[in-house]
């Protein structure tokens, strides 16, 4: 019988380290600097249900590294959240900023809990206990929290207002994705999915693929999902599968993404569910299955993690894979995508322009300036070029995947900050 993959997300995130730590050389006392989170706060958010009764949520605010700026990432509010999940997840987020070279270290939150089945006053009031409680940590130059799975600009409102009246003036520095009435940045809302769509386009043409009729199919259609859509629709690309929770989207023909968007984004809560203008496969794992073996040219998870293991990494057709969403391969599977040659553009690579915009919003709101969305996409996408360069160079040169390359530059840049500074006292 075949041992069953451990999908733990923080021992894969510390068996990514490990591999690259082996490949840079890296010094042994470093490594083991950078293995654990530097600040791990677990709250309880007690608040008051519409029925009036009183339900506690378990909350978290990991904070990775700081060795190249303040704490860096987003809150996911999700049912299934754990705490080696958001360590994970803000190991991920230092070596992302660090690839994209902007000055953070990584963190992130969350909150176990079912959003879907709260109400909005609920959400509020869950949003602005657990801000409170991981007020003693966050800051505008301490750690910035920002949209991530199920929570959005509204939600930022909440958490910039919280940690607001509680300093008794107003710090919209403290929170990215925000609304643009508050402090938000242009082009934020889009950035995540617009720097994927820059990479797939550059791994294709790498590969003597034109973005324009090429084939694509996408696990997920939150903002990263549908965004990433829209972009590469718009490029020319066919999208002729995207799942989500509650089923899949099914056109060899091609999606039209912007009537589907309209389509979910007219719902109470967004989804796919009942599509009519293309075939809509209502079995979620049936949906899911054929998805990942879709006949097309690119993959892009851009749900959960772990959704690419060595369970389905054979049935992958497409050779190229774009991981919009953070560890969505297991690092059996990534080996098996390897021998197999599937070029995989590593998560802290392609989903890496989020975090980017978030940096020119930080930056924004410090100087109270605001930029034009034409320059803010016009640097987003210089800082992706330059990034998915500076990897495929490595990649080339070293003779190693993209996901290793990747690896090597980021834990390096954070490694050499590390070195410098030294180790205090
Ligand atoms: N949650 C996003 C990510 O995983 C964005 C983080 C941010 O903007 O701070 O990259």
């Amino acid at each position: 019988m075949r041992k069953t993959e451990d999908l733990n997300p923080y021992k894969i995130a510390l068996e990514q380290l490990d591999e690259a730590a082996k490949k840079i050389d890296l010094d042994k006392n470093l490594h083991e600097k950078l293995k654990y989170p530097k600040r791990t706060l677990i709250v309880s958010i007690p608040i008051y249900m519409d029925d009036g009764t009183v339900r506690v949520f378990e909350g978290y605010r990991v904070q990775h590294s700081l060795e190249r700026g303040p704490a860096k990432g987003g809150v996911r509010y999700h049912p299934d959240v754990t705490l080696d999940e958001v360590k994970a997840l803000a190991m991920w987020m230092t070596w992302k900023c660090a690839v994209v070279n902007i000055p953070f270290g990584g963190a992130k939150g969350g909150v176990v809990c079912d959003p879907a089945a709260m109400t909005e006053r609920e959400l509020e009031r869950l949003t602005r206990r657990y801000t409170s409680e991981i007020g003693i940590i966050i800051g505008p130059e301490k750690d910035i929290p920002a949209p991530d799975v199920n929570t959005n600009p509204k939600i930022m409102s909440w958490m910039m207002d919280t940690y607001s009246m509680n300093k008794g003036y107003s710090v919209p520095g403290v929170v990215t994705g925000k609304p643009l009435d508050i402090g938000g940045s242009k082009g934020r809302l889009h950035a995540t999915g617009k720097g994927v769509a820059a990479v797939t386009e550059d791994i294709l043409s790498q590969k003597g693929i034109s973005v324009s009729g090429a084939t694509a199919a996408i696990q997920g259609f939150g903002n990263v999902g549908s965004w990433t859509a829209r972009f590469l629709y718009d490029k020319g690309c066919r999208i002729t599968g995207i799942t989500d929770i509650s089923g899949g989207v099914f056109d060899p023909k091609g999606i039209d993404v912007p009537k589907l968007i309209e389509y979910t984004s007219g719902k109470k809560i967004p989804s796919l569910e009942g599509y009519p203008e293309s075939e809509f496969e209502k079995n979620p794992e049936e949906a899911n299955r054929r998805l990942i073996g879709s006949e097309v040219d690119v993959l892009i998870p851009a749900a959960l993690e772990s959704q690419i293991t060595s369970r389905n990494a054979e049935m992958i057709k497409a050779s190229v894979i774009v991981e919009a969403a953070n560890g969505p391969t297991t690092p059996n599977a990534s080996n098996i995508l390897e021998k197999r040659g599937v070029t995989v553009i590593p998560d802290i690579l392609a989903n890496a322009g989020g975090v980017t915009v978030s940096y020119f919003e930080w930056v924004q709101d410090l100087q109270s300036n605001f930029w034009k969305e034409k320059d803010i996409d016009a640097s987003l996408i210089d800082i992706m070029k330059t990034a998915f360069k500076d990897v495929s160079d490595i990649s080339r040169s070293e003779k190693v995947d993209m996901r290793m390359a990747a690896y090597m530059l980021a834990v390096g840049r954070v490694a050499k900050a590390a070195k410098l500074r030294g180790l205090y006292p």
